[in-house]
């Protein structure tokens, strides 16, 4: 015990991690080191030279502080749009644009021409406007925040009469009744789960109503006898009772995805030419941008929902106006956009690309994972994700990872093993193995790097 360095002489040895970490930061961590240590000598431990383990010691466990907490993982989930994950990755002009407004002052609510104040949706409106067909159009921070604003500001304290069968929850906090009841207006409740009919809605319609709204079930299907009101008839009743028709869309489909070989999903443009007056969308699901809510369609609206005081709570940033800007424009060139949009580049990823990744992989994986696991190529499918297009699935390829005994627990600790790594590797649990879904894969040379480590560990 005599034997510890006093803090000062510890810190006599550490002048470039002073400058680096700060003095303060350096002298907690030292005593903080030498009363761990302290402790671990009075029951019985050992230490040869507690100046040379202090001294080794302290970077080390100031620059493991410093690692952020929020940082990359590789994605092999097979689900593209994963919440969890951070949903859409952003392209490489987005991310561009987004640093370039970062650091330094920017015009975001600056009018160059008058040198006056401006507004920070002009950098985004003409676009939406462009790729959708919307006479206006406004952003927030969420999807979620947009349908809360659009019904605070055009129905508060009213009523919005909603099919039951569309009474949805995405993601766990988000449910349609209980944003309606926090926007301040009165849900009814038109129809049954499974039907609702036009005579449903023109039923609910009173004095009291506000609009009518539509929420697209993006995350289940009601499959059997059902029944639905299609956006046409339904805005051409809105429209005879002087009613504005909103639509929440959910992931907001700018392009027809059936051309690029993927399941249909109605485009924002679609939905507005049936008679929808607003539609509210994701910036981050099928979009494949920032997060962020787009609200577009009729300009009266729009002025509303710009002049209700909620709006300065939930606008979007520059970063995200910028971002989202960023990949707007890149909607402007179909032909490229699965090059240059990540989102619809793993999207449309085939079996076949991904099996012959599969089989180059193979043998690396095995060498890494050791003898007590034995790995092979399987097809499987990944999913979209996001609630889009909940029931359609993406045929995939995968490298399932299997343990020798059978045991589960063995594959856990696998699986537990692969998110502690220095870039975590997130892999699906299913039938007793670890699936590695190659869709999102973008490294390969980095996933090997980083099942290597494993094998330094397991062997
Ligand atoms: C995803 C989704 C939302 C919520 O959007 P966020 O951008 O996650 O806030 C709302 N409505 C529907 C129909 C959705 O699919």
């Amino acid at each position: 015990m005599r034997s510890l360095p006093g803090v000062d002489a510890v810190l006599g040895e550490m002048a470039s991690v002073v400058s680096e970490y700060g003095h303060e930061r350096v002298v907690e961590k030292i005593r903080y080191e030498l009363s761990a240590l302290r402790a671990d000598l009075q029951v019985g431990g050992l230490c040869e030279n507690p100046l040379r383990f202090l001294v080794a010691r302290i970077p080390a466990a100031l620059a493991a502080d410093a690692q952020p907490l929020l940082r990359p993982v590789i994605n092999l989930t097979g689900t593209v749009l994963h919440t969890n994950l951070g949903r859409a990755v952003m392209s490489k002009q987005a991310i561009e644009a987004m640093v370039d407004v970062a650091g330094q002052p920017t015009n975001l609510e600056f009018d160059l021409e008058s040198g006056r104040r401006g507004e920070r949706d002009c950098h985004i409106e003409n676009l939406i406007c462009e790729l959708t067909g919307a006479e206006a159009a406004t952003t927030v921070n969420n999807n979620a925040a947009a349908v809360l604003l659009v019904l605070n500001s055009l129905a508060y304290k009213q009523e919005v009469p909603v099919s039951r069968g569309e009474l949805v929850e995405i993601g766990g906090s988000f449910r349609i009744p209980e944003v309606m009841e926090r926007s301040g207006t009165k849900l009814i409740e038109v129809g049954a789960t499974n039907r609702t009919h036009l005579r449903d809605y023109d039923r609910a319609i009173g004095e009291h109503t506000a609009l009518l709204m539509k929420v697209h079930t993006s995350n289940y299907r009601v499959e059997g006898f059902t029944a639905a009101v299609e956006e046409t008839e339904l805005a051409e009743l809105a429209h005879a009772r002087d009613l504005p028709l909103v639509v929440d869309l959910g992931s907001g489909c700018l392009i027809d995805m059936t051309v690029y070989g993927l399941p249909g999903e109605p485009t924002v443009r679609e939905i507005l030419s049936t008679g929808v007056d607003l539609v509210t969308f994701s910036g981050d699901k099928l979009l494949g941008g920032p997060q962020c809510g787009v609200i577009a369609g009729r300009k009266d609206l729009i002025a509303r929902i710009r002049s209700n005081p909620l709006k300065r709570a939930l606008r979007t940033d520059k970063l995200t106006l910028a971002g989202l800007a960023a990949t707007l424009r890149l909607y402007r060139n179909p032909q490229q956009l699965q090059q240059t949009l990540p989102t619809l580049a793993a999207l449309t990823r085939t079996e076949a690309e991904l099996q012959t990744l599969a089989e180059s992989l193979l043998a690396a994986v095995a060498d890494c994972i050791g003898d007590a696991y034995s790995v092979a190529v399987e097809t499987c499918y990944s999913q979209i994700g996001s609630g889009a297009l909940p029931v359609e699935t993406l045929p995939s390829c995968a490298l399932v990872i299997s343990s020798a005994t059978g045991v589960d627990a063995e594959v856990r600790r696998l699986q537990a093993h692969l998110r502690s790594l220095p870039k975590p590797v997130i892999t699906r649990l299913h039938g007793g193995r670890v699936w590695m879904d190659l869709r999102c894969l973008e490294n390969s040379e980095e996933l090997v790097t980083q099942l290597q480590r494993l094998s330094v560990h397991s062997k």
